[in-house]
């Protein structure tokens, strides 16, 4: 049965091996089993219920908490020649028709519905004549109250298990940690289930922290280090996201915004601008996300402080679903950490208890000074086997020389001092870069002796120091507010008992050139490929990844395919689509060998294939960690 599931997944949808976990939960689904399965986004959870839908000729029925997000998975699935359909509030009564009678007769192989769709009583009574083999709840840590995103009506999906005795279930969701994996088991009565945990590091994503000193001058000189990549930006308040939209389309930034206060069409022209590429930058809050399936998007900046790990993870999970570098970026402060705390005292009992613990875990992973990846690897429940990840701020540097910072560490630290200890990072820097702002003048401090004594050093780089001091126990950031309070230590360092080395801040243009690997292959290609993908996803009236996601293009532009058999083999060509799309795409990149002289199925003379082997060894993505990090089998919970 798995040889057949493999050529189905060559055949339809256009990949030469499973991923991780993939095959194992496909073998179990197929016998049967109940499973839940628990993978990161962009791991590839949709196939491993897909593949086991088109083995048979019964119905799957598939729950999904967002109409967008059903819309996405069957369009693609349709894409690759795959009988779905879905049944949502947002449909015609003709659609809704034709879907039932796609159903009914046995045409359609998958059926996506909201929560509230399924448990309708009508709907049941529809299904209840149907052969239903599967039974898929997608997001399923939306049953959790110990969860983020909680759905109330997801609670009451039992009852339908109830009613489809017959039918398997999965249960899939990327955000659950151990408390989370327990109440799905619990609350859908999962009580025999297989469990399929991937590994939750997704390699390819660069992790980064910076202190948020200037939050619009921090975001846009990271906009202008990644020019023309897609890419999402949090805030915390709509005003906010509004703020940053305004000024940043007045800085000449192609860029929409996206939050729950805005009307729906505008929402959606919105959502629909960024995944079609017309808008490169997406300014959002959290609402913005979920469903969202383009794979391309290059980085996700955090400009306020997440409200716990998980939606952390899922919302910086959305970089980089094509496995390829992504840049992760999170402004701290700690006036954000207070404005949560202050939100969470008013809650009570157990939401306050849950509140508490997630904001601590995500404080802790800001704080740290060693891997972040370990930190919240161990969020998850896993138990990393690396000292350094290699792929977050503080490994990416690890062998920077020391300097010796004994001088400037004394000016900051008697700024320290002579301002009272009463004050943030960022006020001590205004203070030893004389600075005349009016806080500054208030408190008279531009008359102590370390005002502008440190005027030559960058802000950037008393950060950095700053940040080492507070590592070392130098000083002590106090939680209130971030005031800053010497240790026996720092008087030590005043004392010229104890010198401090230390390193320079990275080399923002040495880490950004850890470039998208998309840009190693041939450009002007790579171009004319888009702009071909344009013109079709215009005319099908579908997102542009749904012809084909860049790294099909990239590797097009690469490996310059000018027959069907080499089309075969580049990634995401399958059959229904090598049928719809393979002679356009082959005219387009025989017709660019021709006039440039490029050998087919080669290289080019003068375009070299730099770092691209990374870019088919993903094929294998780095981001699931399958080894010593999956555990399977019987459920003990
Ligand atoms: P998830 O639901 O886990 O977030 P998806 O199911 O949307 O992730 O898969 C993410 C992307 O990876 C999709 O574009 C999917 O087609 C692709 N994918 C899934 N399985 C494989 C595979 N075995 N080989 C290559 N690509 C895959
Ligand atoms: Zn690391």
């Amino acid at each position: 049965m798995i040889v057949k599931a493999q050529e189905i997944l060559k055949r339809v949808f256009g990949y030469k091996a499973f991923r991780p976990l993939q095959k194992e939960v496909i073998g179990s689904v197929l016998t049967g089993r109940d499973t839940l399965v628990v993978m990161p986004t962009g791991a590839g959870k949709s196939i491993c219920y897909q593949i086991p839908a088109l083995m048979s000729d019964r119905l799957t029925i598939v729950v999904s908490p967002l109409i967008s997000l059903m819309k996405d998975q069957v369009e693609q699935l349709n894409a690759l020649g795959v009988p779905a359909v879905c049944l949502n509030s947002s449909l015609s009564r003709s659609a809704i028709r034709s879907a039932r009678a796609q159903v009914r007769n046995g045409e359609a192989k998958l059926l996506y519905m909201a929560p509230e769709t399924l448990l309708m009583p009508a709907t049941l009574e529809f299904l209840s004549l149907l052969p239903v083999l599967y039974l898929i709840i997608d997001e399923a840590h939306c049953i959790s109250e110990w969860g983020h995103e909680f759905r109330p009506e997801y609670r009451h999906l039992v009852t339908v298990r109830e009613r489809f005795p017959g039918a398997a279930c999965m249960a899939l969701t990327a955000t659950a940690t151990p408390r989370v994996q327990k109440d799905i088991l619990n609350c859908l009565r999962l009580t025999h289930a297989d469990l399929y945990i991937a590994g939750f590091d997704r390699r390819n994503l660069f992790l980064q922290i910076e202190p948020k000193t200037e939050p619009y001058f921090q975001i846009k000189e990271f906009l202008d280090r990644h020019p023309d990549q897609p890419g999402i930006v949090y805030c915390y308040s709509r005003k906010q996201v509004d703020d940053l939209t305004a000024d940043l389309a007045a800085d000449g930034y192609s860029v929409r915004p996206y939050h729950a206060g805005l009307e729906d069409v505008t929402r959606k022209v919105n959502q629909e601008a960024f995944i079609r590429d017309e808008a490169r930058i997406m300014v959002a809050t959290i609402a913005f996300g979920m469903g969202i399936n383009k794979s391309n998007v290059r980085f996700v900046i955090h400009r306020d402080l997440p409200k716990n790990i998980e939606s952390y993870y899922q919302q910086i999970g959305r970089a980089g679903r094509d496995g390829l570098h992504a840049d992760c970026l999170l402004l701290f402060s700690y006036s954000d950490l207070q404005k949560n705390l202050y939100f969470i005292r008013k809650m009570s009992g157990i939401e306050r208890q849950s509140a508490e613990l997630h904001l601590s875990a995500m404080v802790r992973f800001a704080e740290t000074g060693a891997c972040r990846r370990r930190p919240l690897l161990s969020y998850f429940g896993e138990k990393p086997d690396f000292r350094q990840c290699g792929m977050c701020d503080n490994c990416a540097m690890p062998d920077r020389p020391l300097d010796d910072i004994t001088v400037q560490t004394q000016m900051f630290l008697s700024c320290v001092r002579r301002t009272g200890e009463k004050f943030g990072v960022n006020y001590i820097i205004d203070v030893l870069r004389g600075s005349k702002s009016h806080k500054v003048l208030r408190f008279h401090h531009d008359r102590i002796s370390t005002y502008g004594v440190g005027s030559a050093i960058s802000r950037r780089t008393w950060q950095h120091y700053a940040a080492q001091l507070i590592a070392r126990g130098i000083l002590v950031q106090q939680t209130d507010y971030g005031s800053l309070v010497l240790t026996h230590r720092a008087w030590r360092v005043l004392r010229g008992e104890e010198p401090v080395m230390g390193t320079q801040p990275p080399d923002i243009t040495q880490v950004s050139a850890i470039e998208s690997e998309i840009l190693n292959c041939d450009p002007v290609l790579f171009d004319m490929l888009k702009c071909k993908r344009r013109e079709l996803a215009e005319e099908a009236e579908v997102p542009a990844y749904v012809i084909f996601p860049d790294r099909t293009l990239a590797q097009m532009a690469c490996f310059y395919p000018c027959t069907e058999e080499t089309l075969q083999y580049i990634y995401g060509v399958g059959e229904v689509k090598m049928e719809n799309y393979g002679s356009v795409f082959l005219s387009v990149i025989r017709q660019y060998c021709r006039e440039n002289g490029v050998l087919p199925d080669q290289l080019p003379k003068n375009h070299r294939r730099r770092g691209f082997t990374t870019v088919s060894k993903t094929d294998q993505p780095q981001t699931v960690n399958a080894s010593g990090n999956r555990r399977w089998g019987e459920t003990e919970i």
